[in-house]
């Protein structure tokens, strides 16, 4: 299995290598196989990548805005077009279900480049009367952007962060993780077949230390980050340090709550989605799960059943449900939490194994696990595990899920299975976190806003929330009288 890419990186329209750069190798996570051998930024790598950003956008940020949606909805339907091509490359790199990247990766980048091309010419200043003088805010670019990216969404985390800020008129250095180098890649060609001049929108490889290297570069006007909260604290205290902006995606640890009158069957469909999608390395996954007393049996018996039809395999194979995860570290991680959810007394509901897949011995397969008997002080119920590790636990009434919903240092995402509607939203408006759906569980639709409260972040991504964080405001007061000055 290869997929080399013609070069590491791609800066000014074309692709382009430095070979003194830090090695960097591509494992296709369910065999363990080297598919691409790339090379990290070197200092002139980041420069050459910074520059011509820097270099592009100020042509770019005249550019009627009208032009500039039109090249982002060419860019989506190119992506849209090759959405297969594109999402076999993103199975390969994350060892994620073609199943799951058919629909949720390119796809999702597309609708977000889309929808940022369509609403960008309608977002403008406002106007400001004063009966005679008036004022107006322009809704100028910051510059050059530079966005770093996770290795569970990487085509989407590129499109989420490139196309609001193409949009507004700014330049993108993106940083990919270093386990998922390729599709960001593919999107930065597709960036040029649809006319996008060249230089807005770089890619350079490398690990943390390119990150924090375009963090810090003095030519960077803002820094978007989705990863851990420990890397989020260094970034942001960073992106601080120099005045920059900063939008931060971090991490959670987030609660599904599940009432009685709820429907089963869509409550333990959601509970699987927030907890087995993406093999559970989804950031706003609902990982502790709580269940009220009057459904929780025939909750469990579902979600039991339904779990075991859970299809683990060859991420190539359509009919796979959930692949291996990304490397052998998150495999030690996930099994490491395991054995701790174990230790600490947590039942061991279902799963918890290493599957034997034949011809997938290398991969970093895990089974989905259920804990039950899980109480709120268990590391299993308060750690980021990052791997398909659901903690369900018990609760009598809403007071009391409310408030054990709410303890936690994290805030990204919350969700409340119920038919009581007004119930619902009382409780939704309670918890303190900033993407939350009522009977559903982890969409994420372009014209949504999607971030955290508390540790999980800050700013927000989609919607025209992230064309205000990737713009400032000018106010312009105009005179239409005389000067009226007391000198
Ligand atoms: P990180 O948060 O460490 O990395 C996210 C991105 O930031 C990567 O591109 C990374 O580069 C880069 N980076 C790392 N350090 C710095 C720095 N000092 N300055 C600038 N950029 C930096 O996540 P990891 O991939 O290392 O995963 C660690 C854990 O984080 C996982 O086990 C998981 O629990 C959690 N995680 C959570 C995510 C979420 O969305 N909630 C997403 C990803 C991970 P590099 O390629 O070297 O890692």
């Amino acid at each position: 299995m290869r997929a080399q890419p013609k070069a590491s990186h791609y800066i000014n329209g074309r692709f382009v290598d430095d070979e003194q750069g830090q090695p960097l190798e591509v494992i296709y996570p369910a065999t363990g196989e080297v598919i691409a051998r790339l090379h990290a930024a070197t200092e002139n790598i980041v420069e050459l990548a910074i520059e011509s950003a820097r270099a592009a956008q100020e042509q770019w940020a005249r550019i009627r805005p009208t032009e500039r949606g039109r090249i982002l909805r060419r860019a989506a339907d190119l992506l849209y077009a090759r959405n297969d091509e594109i999402a076999h490359l993103e199975t390969l790199d994350t060892g994620k279900p073609v199943q799951e990247t058919t629909v949720a990766d390119p796809a999702s980048a597309a609708e977000v480049i889309e929808f940022f091309g369509g609403v960008v010419a309608g977002y403008n200043g406002e106007y400001i009367d004063f009966g005679g003088p008036f004022a107006y805010t322009r809704r100028e670019p910051l510059g050059v952007c530079v966005g770093i990216g996770a290795w569970n969404y990487p085509i989407q985390g590129a499109g989420w962060k490139s196309a609001p800020a193409l949009a507004m008129g700014n330049a993108m250095v993106f940083k990919p993780s270093e386990n998922t180098p390729l599709s960001t890649l593919a999107l930065a060609e597709i960036y040029t077949e649809a006319g996008l001049p060249d230089g807005l929108f770089n890619v350079v490889q490398g690990f943390g230390d390119v990150g924090a290297a375009l963090a810090g570069h003095p030519q960077v006007a803002k820094v978007s980050l989705t990863g851990s909260v420990p890397t989020g604290k260094k970034v942001l205290s960073l992106a601080g340090s120099q005045m920059k902006h900063a939008t931060m995606e971090l991490g959670g640890k987030s609660p599904l709550i599940i009432f009685d009158d709820a429907d089963v069957e869509n409550a333990v469909g959601g509970a699987m989605l927030a907890n087995f999608y993406s093999t559970g390395q989804v950031c706003s996954n609902g990982t502790r799960v709580f269940v009220q007393d009057g459904i929780y049996d025939r909750f469990l018996e579902r979600l039991t059943a339904r779990t075991r039809k859970i299809v683990i395999g060859d991420p190539l194979d359509p009919d796979t449900q959930m692949g291996p995860l990304i490397n052998k570290a998150q495999h030690e991680k996930v099994t490491g939490y395991i054995e701790i959810g174990k230790a600490d007394g947590a039942t061991l509901h279902y799963g918890g194994g290493v599957p034997q897949l034949q011809g997938f011995e290398g991969g970093f397969y895990i089974e989905p696990t259920i804990f039950t008997g899980v109480t709120d002080e268990m590391r299993i119920a308060r750690e980021e595990i990052f791997g398909p590790v659901m903690s369900v636990l018990s609760f009598a009434d809403e007071a009391e899920a409310i408030e054990r919903a709410n303890d936690t240092e994290f805030g990204l995402s919350a969700g409340v299975f119920t038919k009581d509607l007004p119930r619902a939203h009382r409780v939704i408006a309670e918890i303190k976190a900033g993407s939350c759906w009522i009977n559903h569980y982890n969409l994420a639709p372009a014209e949504l806003p999607f971030g955290g409260f508390k540790q999980s972040g800050v700013g927000r991504e989609n919607s025209l929330a992230a064309l205000a964080h990737y713009s400032q405001l000018k106010s312009v007061y105009v005179e239409t009288g005389d000067v009226d000055s007391p000198y």
